[in-house]
């Protein structure tokens, strides 16, 4: 980072709060230094911290480290866990996966739910059907439901394999910053340690230390619903491959198929007063024969459960902070949101959290970008947050938040509508684009600009397409880096040959990737349509970010304005996907 590039000492973020403990703190080797150069500050034992090894964190160190980032990983766990939170991966992250090559591990060990299906009083009325939504513009149009531990150590292997290793017994106790970088302070198995980094990152779940040590806010409540829940064998008379939802008045029920007839999740609807939190005691131990009894109710069908994984009682929060980023600490992932499991966002969100701030990172780090473009991750991501947050807590309500005669006339309404509703294309293409998190965009500012379009403008996701030759537009995408997509309905000419062909050959000297999507066969008109280019004048050149949003769009095949583009982003280099 060039002199003029430094971050302000204890400056303000955008977000302003008075969040700041810092003391004036020289840099030092840590015992535990790696001996690791950065380019920031040689005395620093890495570039990047990420404290926590959940999805989020284990995400961030990974396209850190493929962007060429020294970082370091530090769980307080000894080992993986086992428990699966989290199941539902949504079409975006599975694009994410895919931009770094590990989309089919995803696939060959999850299962894929083409439809969520609702039961009312046991009866089926209907659901999300993907089939209907028309989702081409993903090569992932369902939900793919994979346990969270499988998740993780999916992302944990790859993490290995370019040399990033969990330093597991390893809590963070507080966290420090001046001007120059931030010290963090651990517990390990042999005592208490310092680390000193460029930044960190706080991925280390909704108590967050790096929250708490930053003071960046933390606010909300425990929603009032309990639940059961269960990973068991499911014995009824449905089939254990659809997602299912059981409204039933003030019960709800629950079914995830993970495994075939083997093993599958359940939750249902917690009456038992069992739960202990209101006056701090622990929830009573739930067994599986409560557990069938509460599911059974939910679901108005016979069901008997049987060899249970993972049984427990739950109750959700929704929890927002006021800020993803206090000057060198940033927050990702649970850190920063919480809410009710309704729709499978939480995980998703925590993981394109990371696929934000890494790239943004590296370009501050190792491409001189300004330490304005960190602001960004903010701005971009906290709305993301809000709004998930907002959308979870609607769908909550609506399925787990009624009772008596106000359930009973929901049920009423689902009963009538729904059946109307699942046969109706745009209902089910709106509520996959959203639920996919497909529909997530970034909003216009410094960093991201460029020519309006109605599809595919600044900000937007970048969406697939079937290419010649390539196969498709996200084959032109793959690696977590900068890359220019050239559009020509018509055939190149030579003049523009020669002059797209030069500048081929700079952006890749700085690490810059560059696609040629141009002569449209007649069966390739898909790809020009989704990214808006009609047929005048024909031509488009996008800027597509690492984590697969529209930096910049124009509408001629000039490269100029594009390169300039990136160059402010990051004036010395691209980034560079080391995988
Ligand atoms: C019942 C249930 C079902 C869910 N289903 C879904 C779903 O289907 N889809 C979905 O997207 N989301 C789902 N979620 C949410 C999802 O589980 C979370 O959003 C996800 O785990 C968040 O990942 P994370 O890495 O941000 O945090 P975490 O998974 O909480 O990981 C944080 C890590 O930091 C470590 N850590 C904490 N403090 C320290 C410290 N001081 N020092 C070092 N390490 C520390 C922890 O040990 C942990 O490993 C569900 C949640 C629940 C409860």
């Amino acid at each position: 980072m060039g002199a003029g590039d430094e971050p302000r000492p204890f400056r303000r973020t955008l977000c302003d709060y008075p969040r700041q403990i810092v003391r004036a703190q020289t840099p030092y080797h840590s015992y535990r230094s790696l001996g690791g150069l950065t380019v920031e500050n040689a005395s620093n034992d890495c570039d990047v911290l990420v404290v926590g090894a959940g999805p989020t964190g284990l995400m961030a160190a990974n396209l850190l480290k493929r962007a060429g980032v020294n970082v370091r990983l530090v769980e307080q766990r000894g080992e993986a866990t086992r428990e699966s939170r989290a199941f539902a991966v949504q079409a975006r992250t599975l694009e994410l996966m895919d931009s770094i090559g590990l989309a089919r591990n995803f696939l060959a060990q999850g299962v894929r739910a083409d439809s969520v299906n609702i039961h009312v009083k046991g009866r089926f009325r209907g659901g999300l059907d993907f089939a209907r939504a028309n989702a081409g513009d993903t090569p992932y149009p369902f939900i793919l439901m994979i346990p969270q531990s499988r998740l993780e150590a999916i992302l944990s292997d790859d993490c290995s394999a370019l040399g990033v290793s969990i330093e597991r017994q390893t809590t963070v106790t507080a966290v420090e910053q001046d001007g120059q970088g931030v010290t963090t302070h651990a517990d390990g198995a042999d005592g208490p340690f310092r680390i000193r980094s460029a930044y960190v990152i706080g991925a280390d779940g909704s108590r967050s230390i790096v929250r708490q040590a930053t003071g960046l806010g933390w606010d909300g409540d425990m929603l009032p619903q309990r639940f059961l829940l269960a990973d068991c064998k499911v014995h009824w008379p449905l089939d254990h491959e659809s997602f299912r939802v059981f409204l039933n008045g003030s019960r709800i029920g629950l079914f995830l198929p993970l495994d075939g007839a083997k093993v599958s999740r359940v939750m249902a609807t917690d009456v038992s007063g069992s739960f202990g939190d209101e006056d701090g005691s622990k929830p009573a131990p739930l067994d599986l024969a409560e557990m069938e009894e509460g599911l059974s109710k939910a679901i108005a069908l016979p069901v008997r459960l049987s060899d249970p994984v993972w049984v427990t009682r739950y109750r959700a929060h929704h929890r927002f902070t006021d800020c993803y980023r206090a000057n060198r600490a940033f927050i990702a992932g649970d850190a920063a949101h919480i809410h009710s499991p309704a729709g499978g966002q939480g995980m998703n969100t925590g993981l394109q959290d990371a696929a934000n701030l890494a790239w943004k990172l590296a370009a501050v780090l190792r491409a001189g970008a300004k330490d304005g473009l960190l602001d960004s991750y903010d701005q971009e991501r906290r709305p993301v947050g809000e709004n998930v947050i907002k959308s979870t807590g609607r769908l909550f309500a609506a399925a787990a938040g009624q009772t008596g005669a106000k359930a009973a006339v929901r049920d009423q309404i689902i009963s009538t509508v729904l059946p109307l509703l699942t046969r109706v294309s745009p209902f089910q293409k709106r509520a996959f684009f959203n639920t996919s998190q497909r529909a997530i965009a970034y909003p216009l500012g410094a960093y991201v600009s460029g020519t309006a379009s109605k599809l595919a403008p600044p900000g937007a996701r970048a969406p697939d397409a079937p290419v010649h030759a390539v196969g498709s537009v996200f084959a032109l995408l793959r690696g977590y880096r900068f890359t220019i997509l050239v559009f020509s309905r018509e055939k190149l000419n030579e003049a523009d040959t020669a002059s797209i062909t030069a500048a081929q050959t700079r952006l890749m000297a700085r690490g810059l990737a560059i696609g040629i999507i141009a002569g449209a066969q007649p069966d390739e008109d898909v790809v020009f349509q989704r990214y808006g280019v009609g047929q005048n004048p024909g031509q488009a050149v996008v800027l597509v970010r690492p984590d697969g949003y529209i930096a910049w769009r124009g509408e001629s095949l000039s490269l100029d304005l594009c390169e300039s583009h990136a160059a402010m982003i990051m004036p010395r280099r691209g980034i560079s996907d080391a995988s």
